[in-house]
């Protein structure tokens, strides 16, 4: 560890306490070890270890089976890549892939005896699941078309992997207060959901000695969450080569001044609302004193980090197709048949978006008839127009030990009801979560449905949801307000019909669901 520990006689969470013992990274260097014993024997203490591996112990506890998260920077793959990906989900995971709103994969089932030999595989094809959880930097996030992307400023794949190279296993930042999620990103419609990460870097262009400048102005402390928080503007504009370094002092700006006495209040947006924004700008400054002041804005707009169907890319002649993933599972199978088309009409590569979907990007004009037609197609939609297109959803009570009511094994029939009655030129995005964290962005949906316990009326606990209407990132972003009432997941069908009802009756021509 080659900073100070200043925050060591703060009284700390147990976490914290741990965390001074061993480094979180170590869970590498533990692991042969461990997966000698039987998964019964490791004490439950270390089990916060096991994240910074980007595994979470999956519901029962005691079977030694996990829930396991690939980080993807930029959530760009190969198809070597894709293939081992596939590979892993027919060989531990059950058969199935669920695809994050962070551009990364994750499956479950995946067994604690089989994790070295399944970390040796990842590692070979040059993946890694090191920092996917954990309190540390997590997998940096792009626009999901950087660098074919027709409403992009600049190509930002270079500095997306250029931030992930700064904080990839760098131990310096692998004892954070929690989490720190990075955004960058240069599409005018806000394709990396800037207010929702800790820190964001956003389209802008600044005259520089005369100069149009092309870079980013910077947002600081977003999260969503239990008390979630847009991300406040700074003053500040970088171009793409000072991004590592700006992003470098944020975070350690963050593990030496976050708080490390509550978890629920360890995030960073806990610290920019108790220091304000101008504050925390001015300590970056005192390192970085040659930054400029913020420039011109370009965001227009928001796609909420989708990309889907088929269009054409900024280069002549090429397209790129965003295939919609309903509730952001597919078999092993159905992902190794979009490898294989990348294969064979893209050039090699997939890309992940931020709402569950997959990206087969630099197909042909001539191939698009082909590719149309492939088999994969009469399961997944080329040209997404329902709502269970738009729609995510997060892990829920299935495999997830913080949630209190189900998710995905509801989302698909409920929006399959929904989807036989309404239709949308542009469907409103409807997110189903299995509790108030932000795995799914229930917040910024159109129509946010939260997991919580209730009661009947002969006081059984039963999983019961809430509703919250009006989410947006457009002009800055708002959080979706709490409506009065809770459902059974069989009265949900009425209660959010009955608002896409009122929606359509009182739409007028071209509004959105929030404007
Ligand atoms: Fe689990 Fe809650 Fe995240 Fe869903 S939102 S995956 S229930 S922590």
């Amino acid at each position: 560890m080659s900073y100070s520990v200043t925050w060591a006689a703060e009284r700390l969470n147990k976490n914290e306490q741990n965390k001074l013992q061993e480094d979180g990274l170590d869970v590498f260097k533990d692991l042969p070890e461990l997966i000698k014993k039987p998964f019964s024997e490791i004490d439950k203490s270390y089990y916060m270890y096991f994240k910074y591996a980007g595994l979470t112990v999956q519901k029962p506890q005691d079977k030694g089976l996990f829930m396991m998260r690939v980080k993807i920077p930029g959530g760009v793959i190969t198809v070597a890549q894709g293939d081992h990906l596939a590979q892993i989900g027919r060989d531990y995971g059950h058969g199935d892939i669920d695809l994050t709103t962070r551009q990364a994969v994750q499956y479950h089932w995946i067994p604690f005896e089989k994790l070295v030999d399944i970390f040796a595989g990842i590692e070979a094809v040059g993946l890694t699941t090191a920092g996917a959880e954990g309190d540390i930097t997590r997998n940096v996030i792009d626009n999901p078309l950087a660098g074919i992307d027709p409403n992009e400023l600049f190509d930002t794949r270079p500095t997306v992997l250029a931030v992930n190279q700064r904080f990839q296993g760098n131990r310096d930042y692998s004892n954070l207060p929690r989490k720190m999620k990075i955004s960058i990103n240069t599409n005018i419609f806000n394709a990396g959901n800037a207010e929702i990460n800790d820190l964001a870097l956003i389209p802008a262009v600044k005259t520089i000695d005369g100069q149009a400048v092309q870079g980013f102005n910077v947002k600081i402390g977003g999260g969503l969450g239990m008390k979630p928080y847009l991300g406040l503007a700074s003053n500040i504009f970088v171009t793409a080569d000072q991004v590592p370094d700006l992003a470098e002092v944020v975070v350690q700006l963050y593990r030496d001044n976050g708080y490390r006495r509550s978890r629920g209040k360890a995030r960073l947006k806990f610290l920019i609302q108790d220091w304000g924004i101008a504050k925390f700008e001015a300590k970056i400054r005192e390192q970085l004193p040659d930054l400029q002041t913020a420039g011109q804005s370009l965001v227009k707009g928001w796609t909420n980090g989708t990309a889907l169907g088929l269009h054409p890319q900024k280069q002549a002649g090429y397209y790129y197709v965003g295939v919609s993933i309903p509730a952001g599972r597919l078999k092993a199978d159905q992902f190794q048949a979009f490898v294989d088309l990348a294969r064979q009409y893209g050039r090699d590569e997939l890309r992940f978006d931020h709402s569950q979907n997959l990206i087969i990007p630099w197909i042909k004009a001539v191939d698009l008839p082909a590719v149309k037609a492939a088999a994969i197609f009469k399961d997944f939609s080329y040209q997404p127009q329902k709502l269970i297109d738009f729609g995510t959803t997060c892990t829920g009570a299935e495999y997830c030990n913080l949630a209190n009511a189900h998710t995905k094994e509801i989302f698909k029939p409920l929006l399959a009801q929904l989807d036989a009655k309404f239709q949308f030129e542009q469907p409103p995005h409807i997110t189903l979560t299995g509790c108030g964290n932000g795995c799914a962005h229930r917040s910024i949906a159109d129509i946010g449905i939260e997991g919580i316990h209730a009661k009947t009326a002969a006081g059984d606990r039963v999983e019961a949801y809430k509703l919250s209407v009006g989410g947006s990132l457009l002009k800055g972003g708002h959080f979706n307000e709490l409506l009065k009432g809770k459902f059974t997941k069989d009265q949900l069908p009425g209660a959010v019909g009955a608002i896409l009802q009122d929606y359509q009756a009182h739409q007028a021509a071209g509004e959105t669901f929030y404007t």
